[in-house]
């Protein structure tokens, strides 16, 4: 058994004592990007506020974010069990990777591709600009898989979400009030959510 973060957001660096010693791994830059975090005197209470109150309570912040980052350029997961090939690229959160399990016919594609939440900006390298970038890396890998997670899209579904999705970046991006100035952390203003029901199809 291995563990992968997608990402190094706090509800994707959990852990649990029953899993192990299972080697947890994500992408260079996904530890690095905890490692920020983990230097803050206040981190638990940080990682605490982002969690469901119900949950907060049964979560091992001592396993909190363990994880090994692969050396830039791995093209697979290193474990024993279906080939799961490694596809970072730029968009939701610094060293986001998609897992593309081939023979099973899945893009476990983290915070990307859902068809319940909105494309979500947070890499600091910029958070609109990259993210059509983000798209394009999973269009690559999208042939005939399903993408399970946050909703399910299936492998009918995943050209038109990835579609939508760019067509959402897009408007954002081409808005006046928002376009290349998007901050990470920014909010979407209220008047432009009432679209988003349109955008998830
Ligand atoms: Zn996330």
């Amino acid at each position: 058994m291995a563990g992968f973060a997608t990402h190094p957001d706090g509800d994707h660096v959990l852990w649990h004592a029953e899993f192990g010693d299972a080697p947890r791994y994500g992408t260079a830059r996904c530890p690095a990007s905890s490692r920020d975090l983990l230097a803050k005197a206040d981190w638990k209470t940080l990682v605490v506020e982002g969690l469901p109150p119900e949950l907060a309570d049964d979560v091992p912040m001592e396993l909190f974010a363990r994880i090994t980052g692969l050396p830039a350029g791995t093209e697979y997961v290193p474990w024993d069990g279906p080939r799961a090939r490694i596809a970072e690229h730029p968009a939701h959160a610094p060293g986001h990777a998609a897992l593309l399990i081939e023979e099973r016919g899945v893009l476990v594609a983290g915070d990307m591709l859902s068809d319940v939440l909105v494309p979500m900006f947070g890499d600091t390298a910029g958070p609109i600009g990259d993210y059509p970038a983000g798209l394009r890396a999973l269009e690559a890998v999208a042939d005939d898989v399903e993408v399970p997670g946050h909703g399910s899209v299936g492998a009918d579904q995943i050209r038109a979400r990835i579609d939508l999705d760019r067509a959402y970046v897009h408007a954002l991006r081409d808005d006046p009030r928002i376009g290349p100035s998007a901050k990470p952390g920014w909010e979407c203003p209220g008047d432009l959510h009432r679209g988003q029901a349109a955008w998830l199809g």
